[in-house]
């Protein structure tokens, strides 16, 4: 038999803590009574980027709608539509720019109280919930105070910090957990589900830094696996005033190309289908009207497409960032001799190198560096900027 919870690596006990409630839920379906807390509606999943959030909320979704007592089977129709996001009572809100509108949440909390058609439950799982605006939490926060009996709300957060999640919405919600899962559990995965070679999945596991979704790209992707290394080479590139500004702009282009290969199919495909859908392309009379009042839909299409680029610009920049962050932990472990494995073991030459070169305290003022430019740009400071600072105290320690 299968499982739903399968995928999510290294986190036995978030795991457990979903198949109890999932199975209470499932007795609620059945009418029967159960302890109260046994199921809660509204769920805060939390932990780093890449320790699986989202495949948390989705795995749970799909037990609750499961046709075998809420076991999660991954096998009956509920558990199937759930997975592939395409059940009627599931709904995934992704944020397409920057952040989650109020009138995406009003629509979306609207809807979540009609009764589940499958006859389950009505489940909405908001993936970056730190991305709700201020208007879109206070709608979330309303329908999470008095939900309908049978909807239940998944919340996707990097962490209960008040930043990422309101305090009241916090105070409503079952908070679960997820940790950076260990390289092995996540090669381990890699080996079984993907059929990725061992030592591939062992090396890339180990270079992601427990990011499952990220370490399966490294082990099969060229691209990324160059991209990185050119992240990689930074450090020994640092050798003037000059250089720090060109690896600054190397780093922002290669952020910059990543990201737009990473939407360009996406952005050209939603274009052809709003413009099909207004009649673009027609002959007839009423035709060019028609074009005439749908520039605005396209205006509104354009806009959100752009948002989305810039924050994929972000996450492709924050993910070179973190690389670059394990290069230099890896220099300070071995300065220290600290009895934990390098992060990045194909540059073990020059982090033990720089280990030899640089003293501590210096090595540790260029990990603080990187962390202050993600910060930096978290507060929307110019990414050019905040990137040229830390290349300069990067050279120079
Ligand atoms: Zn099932």
């Amino acid at each position: 038999m299968g499982d739903v919870f399968a995928d999510l690596v290294g986190q036995a006990e978030a795991v457990e803590t979903l198949r109890r409630a999932a199975a209470a839920a499932a007795r609620v379906v059945a009418g029967e009574s159960v302890p109260a807390g046994a199921m809660t509606h509204a769920w805060i999943f939390t932990g780093p980027p890449g320790s699986g959030r989202s495949v948390a909320a989705r795995a749970f979704a799909a037990a609750l709608e499961c046709e075998r007592d809420g076991v999660g089977c991954g096998e009956c129709h509920g558990c199937h539509t759930a997975l592939g996001r395409t059940h009627a009572d599931v709904r995934f809100v992704v944020p397409e720019g920057l952040s989650i509108g109020v009138g995406e949440m009003r629509a979306l909390v609207l809807r979540a109280a009609s009764a589940p058609s499958g006859g389950r439950w009505q489940v909405v799982v908001i993936e970056d919930a730190d991305r709700l605006t201020e208007q879109a939490g206070n709608a979330l926060l309303k329908a999470i105070e008095e939900p309908p009996p049978r909807t239940v709300f998944l919340l996707c957060t990097p962490s209960t910090h008040p930043d990422d999640i309101s305090v009241t919405i916090r105070s409503r919600c079952r908070v679960v957990p997820l940790r950076q899962p260990p390289a092995d559990a996540v090669a381990e995965v890699l080996v079984r589900r993907d059929g990725i070679a061992a030592d591939v999945a062992a090396w890339a596991a180990a270079a992601a830094q427990g990011h499952v979704g990220r370490a399966k790209r490294l082990a099969n992707d060229n691209e990324a696996r160059g991209r990185r290394e050119a992240v990689l080479a930074v450090p020994r590139r640092l050798s003037s005033v000059g250089a720090c500004f060109d690896a600054a702009s190397a780093l922002i282009e290669a952020a910059e190309a990543e990201a737009a290969a990473a939407v360009v199919d996406s952005d050209a495909t939603e274009r052809a289908s709003l413009e099909q859908a207004l009649g673009a392309g027609g002959t007839g009379r009423g035709a060019a009207g028609a074009m005439r009042g749908a520039a605005g839909q396209i205006k509104d299409l354009e806009r959100r497409q752009k948002s989305r680029a810039t924050r994929s610009q972000r996450d492709a920049l924050d993910r070179a960032l973190v690389d670059l962050a394990g290069f230099y932990r890896d220099v300070l472990i071995t300065k220290l001799g600290a009895p934990v494995p390098v992060v990045h073991t194909d540059t073990a030459e020059q982090s033990g190198a720089a280990a030899e070169k640089w003293t501590a305290e210096s090595t540790l003022r260029r990990l603080e560096a990187i962390l202050a430019c993600r910060d930096a740009i978290e507060q929307n400071v110019k990414p050019r900027i905040a990137v040229e600072a830390m290349m300069l105290s990067l050279w120079k320690g």
